[in-house]
């Protein structure tokens, strides 16, 4: 896998594990194989870039995913950018910050005009360049303020459509999990490859 986090490893694992009904082990970014420069300009490109990177480098099948927030009343903003919405090394905290500021200066107060979605991109490439690609998609509204300690990014802003109205940061990481772009990318994945 193209994520060197285990945090994330393990998710992802536990979800392709839970689709395709048996053994999956997936492995973390060596740290012997440098972190891939993700200067794509699609949630797919920069998907793409990375797996293409770890392929290379360890001769194995490799697999990477990318994810951004987008905002309706920002014409899709953040987007690809949603790691770095408040510069290079903006903390998640200046993210969310810098989106309900965004918010507010665009006059997008009633939640109806607060209306966005979490996409991610999930792509398996094999090192003699075949590809197998898949999308998960949450539509959701932004909070006016953050609620909830869990999660990490923009959950504290995010409340799904289809929950009771509690933030991502609020469920637990299975409810999250059940409904979320990643879950539903990585499931959508896991169907294409038993398939
Ligand atoms: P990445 O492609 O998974 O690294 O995600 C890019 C950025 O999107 C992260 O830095 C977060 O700000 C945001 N993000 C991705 N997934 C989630 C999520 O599940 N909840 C909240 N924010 C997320």
């Amino acid at each position: 896998m193209a994520s060197a986090n285990p945090d994330k490893v393990a998710e992802i694992e536990a979800v392709l594990r839970g689709a395709l009904g048996g053994a999956v082990t997936i492995v973390p970014r060596p740290a012997s194989v440098p972190d891939v420069v993700e200067d794509g300009d699609t949630l797919e490109a920069n998907a793409r870039l990375k797996a293409v990177a770890i392929a290379a480098a360890t001769g194995e099948a490799a697999i990477a995913d990318d994810t951004g927030l987008e905002v309706d009343a920002l014409g899709g903003e953040p987007g690809v950018y949603s790691a770095r919405f408040a510069g290079e090394d903006a903390t998640y905290a200046d993210n969310v910050a810098k989106l309900l500021a965004s918010l507010g200066a665009a006059g997008a107060v009633e939640p109806a005009q607060r209306t966005a979605r979490f996409r991610t991109v999930a792509l398996v490439r094999y090192p003699d360049g075949r590809e197998v690609v898949a999308t998960g998609v949450v539509d959701g509204v932004i909070s006016a303020v953050p609620v909830g300690t869990g999660g990490f990014g923009y959950d504290p802003v995010f409340v799904p459509a289809e929950g009771d109205g509690r933030s991502f940061a609020e469920l637990t990481a299975d409810e999250k999990h059940a409904i979320s772009h990643r879950g539903r990318a990585f499931r959508a994945l896991a169907h294409q490859l038993s398939g």
